[in-house]
């Protein structure tokens, strides 16, 4: 169905009973207590791509720590991505230091509530415009995440929704009067009631405008997307290690893990040989940790972590960007989370 081709009536009846059922049953999340624009980025930049009970657990800590975005745009890298340790995709607590400090350079330390500004900002796409707009400054503004685009293409009965087309539809929809919550209250039916798999039609406040279940098509709406295969790397670490600590090097700035601290990747040399060529004299044999996998959106690592003692006495890192972590001695040291697999692996074997 074509978006002006969606009836007034249509519109008017399905905003009223999707938003009542929305005023009725949301769940209370710690970023829908208030609308602080500050609040709102932080929470839309920590749900890309990550579940919300995991989200619960990072956002009030975030608080504390960066109570403000003028203090986020003062921090330190290093404690941005402390803080952001575990959650993953690690650009995004990049994009967001770097957004907070736009905003302290162009905009006086001001969210700006405009789309056209917000989508300027690093890290904010058309979907976290829409939601920022919508939700912190109760613009009318679309917005269009994966939960959005199931449910209105069910509702539509739209089996290839394009970027367009949603982007049509969603708009059609919005709600003038209360933007934020029709944002969310379209969020929350497809994350409770309209889930991809099996979905809880005999719940649902909008069953009645809803073309897919008046069709029978609800499991072929939006039709499934082809699966990109996930190639496969085997990766070689070097948890070189001296005076009970290890080695880390922080990563280029672009790329898988970028500017994080990682064990080193010696690529085809085996761990006694990289120790020589960073200025580093091998101590007894090497050995092997077991292999810790990681799944990328775009790649299935499987890290082989081979250790090697060194002694840190007659020789010292000659490659830039290192330092020595210990137990208890990690400071603000983020790890990524296959990283700290072995580093904890590798504190056990230390026993
Ligand atoms: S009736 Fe079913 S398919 Fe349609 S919007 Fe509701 S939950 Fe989704």
């Amino acid at each position: 169905m074509q978006p002006d081709s969606i009836s007034a009536d249509t519109v008017s009846g399905l905003r009223r009973a999707l938003l009542d059922h929305y005023d009725r049953t949301a769940r209370d999340l710690p970023w829908r207590r208030d609308t602080d624009p500050y609040r709102i980025l932080v929470s839309e930049f920590m749900l890309q791509q990550t579940r919300v009970e995991t989200v619960i657990r990072y956002y009030e800590p975030w608080f504390e720590r960066f109570p403000s975005i003028e203090a986020l745009a003062q921090a330190d890298e290093d404690e941005v991505l402390k803080a952001w340790e575990g959650l993953g995709y690690y650009r995004r607590a990049r994009n967001l230091h770097r957004t907070a400090q736009v905003v302290a350079e162009r905009h006086e330390g001001t969210i700006p509530s405009d789309p056209a500004e917000l989508r300027a900002l690093p890290g904010v796409g058309e979907y976290t415009t829409g939601a920022i707009a919508s939700i912190a400054f109760d613009v009318p503004a679309p917005a269009v995440d994966g939960n959005i685009r199931r449910v209105l293409a069910r509702l539509l009965d739209e089996e290839k929704p394009t970027a367009r087309w949603l982007r049509d539809v969603a708009a059609r929809f919005v709600f003038r009067h209360r933007p934020g919550d029709w944002t969310q209250a379209l969020m929350e039916l497809g994350a409770t009631l309209c889930t991809p798999k099996a979905p809880a039609c005999n719940a649902c406040p909008v069953s009645s405008w809803c073309g897919a279940y008046a069709a029978g098509t609800v499991e072929d709406r939006p039709a499934p997307s082809k699966k990109r295969v996930v190639p496969s790397r085997v990766i070689p670490l070097a948890v070189l290690h001296g005076a009970g600590e290890v080695l880390l090097q922080r990563r280029p700035a672009e790329g898988l893990l970028g500017g994080l601290w990682a064990f080193p990747e010696p690529g085809e040399v085996g761990a006694s040989d990289f120790a020589v060529s960073v200025g580093l004299e091998p101590i007894g044999e090497p050995s092997i940790l077991p292999e810790v996998e990681h799944r990328f959106t775009h790649l299935h690592a499987r890290y082989v972590p081979m250790v090697q003692e060194v002694d840190r006495i007659r020789g010292s890192v000659k490659a830039e960007g290192s330092r020595w972590v210990g137990r208890g001695r990690l400071g603000d040291t983020a790890l990524p989370v296959a990283q700290r697999k072995v580093f904890d692996s590798w504190l056990k074997s230390m026993g």
